[in-house]
């Protein structure tokens, strides 16, 4: 059999160039940019490990599984299971009641947050961590802020918790999303946890790529003109300002949410103290990723985000402005919304021209578990054939 020539080298192009050089097939990948693993990059700076937007890897994913397996998860380290609320110098942490019980009922003391929000939460938990996540993706979807008012959630809480942390998943502020999307990851974040590697997000494309023979490997190739088509071209855009300081802000290993209505910004982490080599010896990395409303103005200067820091957590800090990464096309907006093991207008059509994959972008949902789902359905086509 010819060469399979695989289009793409992020997450869904290295997982099927990996499974092909585990069965000793014969391929090559072919990567338009200088770097592998799409819009899993990270940038290394002094001793900082500086991710192309706030992300994390969800344990849970099914997909994963074939890197869970391979080991290539073993040193992830995970975030607390919850998030600061954070408004009008007032800090509260919500965290999940079941794992984090007792401390996670504090939030009670939260003016936005009623007993009833706390047992919907608990409620809805129940309701979806037992269902396999296929099914959320069966059925007629409504956004998700319907989805949650349906659940009974009150407004307030919707916009003190659910605005801003799914706003830093869907890179979205008006909560849009079909409401499979929030019930995947919720579920996936009730199952499992939020987990960065050692050295950034880069690290799982990076370790894969150590698995694939490098003459195999194509980076700035020519683009192929028959993968531009299958490209998504609409895209939620995100940015991130990254500071160096000295201790971990009182956030040890929970994320920040701006709960307030107010500012530029939507959330902020210490990747570093969740794995301390995102910062060198003795220094912390402070993240701060700013609303997607906030994305598109011409210039906020990192002294006034990091005001902004400083009225979110009450406190003077010091701080030094290292980059600001923007990431004009971090999500797909215009996917199917579909679980991802459904057949995709991307594999390979008999009319397609010799052994061509493409895993240009073009899949069924926006997160990492449809991308490596993708991948493996394209290795799999190739066997079919
Ligand atoms: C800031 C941010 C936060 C995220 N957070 C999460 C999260 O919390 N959870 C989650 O599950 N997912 C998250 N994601 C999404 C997840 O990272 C992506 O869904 C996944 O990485 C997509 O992988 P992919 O291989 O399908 O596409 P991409 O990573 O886009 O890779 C496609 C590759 O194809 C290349 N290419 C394009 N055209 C051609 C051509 N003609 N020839 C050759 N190569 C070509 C591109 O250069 C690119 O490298 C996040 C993404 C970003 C950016």
């Amino acid at each position: 059999m010819p060469d399979v020539q695989i289009y793409g080298g992020g997450i869904a192009g290295l997982t099927a160039a990996l499974l092909l050089e585990e069965q000793k097939q014969t391929y090559q990948l072919y990567e338009t940019q200088s770097h592998w693993g799409g819009k899993l990059q990270t940038t290394q700076q002094d001793g900082f490990a500086l991710d192309h937007g706030f992300q994390v890897i969800q344990s849970a994913y099914p997909a994963l599984e074939i890197y869970h397996k391979r080991g290539y998860l073993n040193d992830a380290l995970a975030f607390g299971s919850g998030a600061w609320l954070l408004s009008n110098g007032r800090k509260t942490l919500l965290a999940d009641p079941l794992r984090e019980f007792p401390r996670g009922l504090a939030a009670l003391g939260h003016p936005g947050i009623k007993l009833n929000d706390v047992f919907q939460v608990v409620k809805l938990r129940n309701s979806l961590i037992n269902q396999s996540p296929q099914t959320f993706f069966r059925g007629n979807p409504i956004t998700t802020l319907q989805y949650l008012q349906s659940c009974g959630f009150s407004q307030s809480f919707i916009e003190s918790f659910f605005k801003p942390f799914f706003t830093g998943i869907f890179l979205e502020e008006a909560l849009n999303t079909p409401h499979s999307m929030f019930q995947f990851v919720f579920w996936a974040l009730a199952k499992g946890n939020a987990c960065l590697l050692p050295g950034g997000i880069q690290t799982l494309p990076n370790r894969i790529v150590a698995s694939l023979n490098p003459n195999n490997l194509h980076l700035n190739a020519s683009p192929d003109y028959r993968a531009e088509g299958r490209t998504l071209q609409k895209h939620f855009a995100t940015q991130a300002h990254y500071f160096a300081v000295d201790t971990h802000l009182g956030l040890v290993k929970f994320i920040g949410l701006n709960a307030t209505n107010h500012g530029n910004i939507n959330l902020i982490a210490i990747p570093s103290a969740v794995q301390s080599g995102y910062a060198p010896n003795g220094k912390h990395l402070l993240c701060v990723s700013l609303k997607p409303s906030s994305n598109g103005l011409a210039q906020i200067s990192p002294s006034q985000i990091l005001t902004e820091v400083e009225h979110l957590l009450s406190t003077k800090i010091s701080a030094q402005w290292l980059n600001t990464l923007a990431v004009p096309q971090a999500l797909p907006s215009d996917t199917p919304y579909l679980y991802g093991d459904e057949p995709q207008p991307e594999t390979p059509t008999s009319n397609g021209p010799g052994n061509a994959l493409y895993a240009t972008g073009n899949i069924a949902n926006p997160s990492l578990n449809a991308a490596i789902l993708h991948g493996m359905s394209l290795y799999s086509s190739v066997n079919c054939r």
